[in-house]
């Protein structure tokens, strides 16, 4: 048989480390989000197909290969080309970087999965797998063919294979804190394979790093812990052993080490059983274990968008809300800050003014007069915040509890989304700014969603323009 071959999909005998082995992977990603699907898709479903389309690819090559980097960039490069694209704006503008895309949603991201994040989280599964008690031939295979011992960590790399170099790699071995070591634990069995200094147990790090003096002295180097003491008919007992007698400060840290391995100690029958700190459950998941990547990356949640993300929309409109308020929309100051266009235009809309989102939806006088209007059909007065991400917050009413709020605010983007479609409309389509008409369509916008959306809205169209308020209550 020649090589490489496929076996269940999976390329035996190629060479993972080649941008070559991982050419399927690109081809397919290339044609699920290729060009021609883009051109018909909204921006909330390319979304939404980026998002899947990693479920449906093979996973297998992520699961058990490092992919290089070069290829993690070309799957960022079609992902990034697929969002952007299209549309009106089809000069390939990535108007947020795709750092920030990869965010969770309340951090004003997308939750869009980091492929190298991703890819580390899958491969540390085997790793889980061979260090917890997991039993199975294909344990003794794969440490055959790429013949290392667990927990050789830091010894010599030379001899070890690639497989293992890459997965200690994903596992962040070899950087001053590994994202996968620091989260595995033990529940403490018998002692029977739980290294007293060197493993985590009885606190939040090895007991080596916490008392180094000590175990500078000791002569229990590498000893499991039920090396290091022993049972006195039903009581245990630490026996530690040192190669010098000690000063009388090193005895009040080995007093206060007392104290702290006392509060877990050997019970007899049980096996030691390793555990993962990333989940509540203790067993290893790749969703808990990119979260773990993740969090070194994380920014201060922002209610504002977490609040974005509940309000009760279509999600195109929901896109567009987001990109209003990160100011990413193509306004004509923004291009014209990307270098799009040349001259300073002003606003289609009222003709005064440089066309910027804080223009287009706060000062410009048609958006003024939406917003005065708006708000007198609601029957609420209240002083309008200058800046776009204040003036969404502002829409918060102590008189409604927190999902009719959510409705609220779904009025707010409602309307944001229509002085946007009546800008493009002037621009492309010859058309004419218009309060009344955009007033008049965030109304029934906002209607046709409760009434999709929600089951007990049972207001018509008429009784919605006659009392919002009213059927938003109740
Ligand atoms: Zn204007």
């Amino acid at each position: 048989m020649r090589v490489p071959f496929k076996y269940l999909g999976l390329e035996i005998g190629g060479n993972p480390r080649k941008k070559k082995f991982w050419e399927p992977i690109i081809v397919k990603l290339s044609t699920k989000l290729n060009t021609w699907k883009g051109r018909f898709l909204s921006m909330a479903g390319r979304i939404c197909l980026i998002k899947s389309v990693f479920t449906s690819l093979p996973l297998y090559y992520f699961s058990f290969f490092k992919a290089p980097e070069a290829v993690c960039d070309s799957i960022v490069r079609i992902q990034r080309r697929f969002l952007w694209g299209w549309g009106r704006e089809n000069r390939l503008i990535s108007w947020v970087s795709w750092d920030n895309i990869c965010r969770p949603l309340e951090e004003g991201g997308l939750e869009i999965k980091d492929v190298r994040k991703f890819n580390a989280a899958l491969l540390a599964k085997w790793k889980w797998r061979l260090m917890s008690g997991e039993k199975g031939v294909w344990k003794y295979i794969l440490l055959s063919k790429y013949g290392t011992k667990l927990n050789q960590r830091g010894r010599n790399q030379k001899k070890l294979s690639w497989w293992w170099c890459d997965l200690c790699k994903s596992c962040g071995e070899g950087e001053e804190v590994s994202w996968f070591h620091s989260e595995m634990g033990w529940k403490m069995g018998s002692g029977d394979k739980v290294r007293f200094w060197e493993d985590t147990w009885a606190s939040s790090r090895a007991l080596r790093d916490i008392y180094p003096r000590l175990y500078s002295i000791s002569l229990n180097h590498r000893s499991k812990v039920a090396e290091v003491g022993e049972w006195e008919e039903e009581e245990w007992s630490w026996k530690l052993s040192w190669r010098r007698s000690r000063f009388q400060w090193e005895s009040e840290l080995l007093d206060e080490l007392l104290r702290v391995i006392d509060r877990i100690k050997p019970r007899r029958d049980t096996t030691d059983i390793q555990t993962w700190g990333g989940d509540a459950s203790g067993v290893y998941s790749v969703k808990t274990a990119y979260d773990c990547l993740a969090k070194s990356t994380r920014g201060r949640p922002n209610v504002i968008f977490k609040l974005l993300w509940q309000v009760k929309a279509s999600p195109n409109v929901l896109v567009t809300a987001w990109r209003a308020l990160l100011d990413r929309l193509p306004t004509k100051a923004n291009l014209m800050t990307r270098g799009v266009m040349i001259n300073s235009q002003p606003c289609v809309m009222c003709g005064g003014g440089i066309e910027s989102a804080q223009h287009l939806f706060l000062d410009c006088t048609v958006a003024q007069r939406v917003w005065n209007r708006f708000l007198r059909w609601m029957g609420i007065a209240f002083v309008q915040h200058r800046e776009l991400m204040y003036h969404f917050e502002q829409f918060h009413f102590p008189i409604f509890n927190h999902n009719q709020n959510l409705l609220w605010k779904g009025m707010w983007v409602a309307v944001v989304r229509c002085i946007w479609e009546q800008r493009n409309n002037i621009i492309f389509n010859q058309g004419v700014a218009d309060d009344d008409e955009i007033l008049h369509l965030a109304q029934t916008k906002a209607w046709l969603w409760l009434k999709h959306r929600l089951r007990c809205f049972n207001y018509s169209l008429a009784e919605w323009y006659m009392n919002p308020i009213h059927c938003i209550k109740s």
